[in-house]
């Protein structure tokens, strides 16, 4: 017998460093996107710079 369990669906990889978390209470704090190709998700550091390039984005702009 062959049972494979989706646990598959759990792993996420963050979108700009590629770092993955294997579970929710890793992926506690990532921020999880929605767009045109789908779902992306950004690891906590990768928010936190995104946030900090957002607000100085409101600047430059
Ligand atoms: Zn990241």
């Amino acid at each position: 017998m062959n049972i494979q369990v989706e646990s598959r669906t759990d792993e996420v990889t963050c979108h700009t460093c590629g770092r993955t978390a294997a579970d929710a209470g890793e992926r506690l704090g990532w921020c999880r996107q929605r767009d045109r190709r789908g779902e992306s998700w950004l690891c906590t550091d990768c928010t936190r710079s995104e946030i900090r390039a957002i607000e100085v984005g409101f600047d430059a702009s």
